[in-house]
């Protein structure tokens, strides 16, 4: 069986379904949930129907990826249909957030560095996931996402749980000045050899309590897709590899 990683602050919500997998040698490509990367394509849709069933909800609910583009753009999903799952075509199109109320859909992420956030509104019971590289995080792709829940179900931002979950760190996030720039805070230059390193998980914290979460609704994982690519796929530390991990939430009925 495959292991999962879950995280403290939804493990109170019974109904909540939620988790990022984990690369494992006995599954194809070491357990990439990946269609648009090449792979054969009956491979990765048995690493999907495993998580399904090992998660007990092959038979109950829906999925919907999204074909993600490091836009901001957000959809919310006001009906329970599979989209992205089965096949790659109907994958809902230049997207990079997904936000629902509905129950029994499961949705999600696809990363090799870039940051996974799960968010989950405990009053209103809507779930959203979002894709965030340094592109859609200085578009604000979390910011908007957000203000996409109080607009669609008259969220509160105090019943809105958070997790960012492992992405690249700044311990390994180098990135050129034609990047750097964008940010002021989460980028720090090393005074030894000049190079920026660029804090994606602070920047999007950030953007959490901008928006008005509070703290300890927040967790953010301490790991670096890089530092432990044993465990997640990492673009940069496997060279353009195209292996990716799923992080993904649902809600049951
Ligand atoms: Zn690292």
């Amino acid at each position: 069986m495959s292991n999962l990683l879950k995280y403290d602050k939804f493990k109170q919500f019974d109904r909540l379904i939620h988790g990022t997998t984990l690369k494992n040698d006995i599954f194809p490509y070491m357990f990439s949930f990946a269609f648009h990367t090449g792979e054969d394509v009956g491979d990765i849709s048995k690493n999907r129907n495993h998580l399904m069933e090992k998660l007990g909800i092959d038979k109950d609910f829906d999925v919907v990826l999204a074909n993600q583009t490091h836009s901001n753009n957000v959809v919310v999903i006001k009906e329970r249909k599979t989209l992205g799952w089965k096949n790659h075509g109907d994958a809902i199109s230049d997207c990079d957030a997904l936000v629902t109320n509905q129950k029994n859909i499961l949705i999600g992420v696809l990363t090799a560095d870039c940051v996974p956030v799960l968010l989950f509104d405990k009053t209103k019971e809507a779930i959203a996931v979002v894709h965030a590289g340094w592109k859609g995080t200085k578009a604000q792709i979390l910011s908007k996402t957000i203000a996409k829940m109080i607009d669609a179900f008259d969220s509160n931002t105090k019943d809105i749980y958070a997790i960012i979950a492992p992405c690249i760190g700044s311990c390994c996030y180098e990135v050129g000045s034609d990047v750097a720039d964008n940010f002021n805070d989460s980028v720090k230059q090393n005074m030894q050899n000049g190079k920026f390193m660029l804090d994606l998980k602070k920047e999007n914290y950030n953007q959490l309590i901008n928006a008005g979460l509070e703290k300890e609704n927040i967790e953010v994982s301490n790991k670096c897709t890089s530092c432990d690519s044993d465990s997640f796929f990492s673009y940069r530390k496997e060279q353009e590899c195209s292996g990716r991990f799923l992080s993904f939430i649902g809600m049951r009925g």
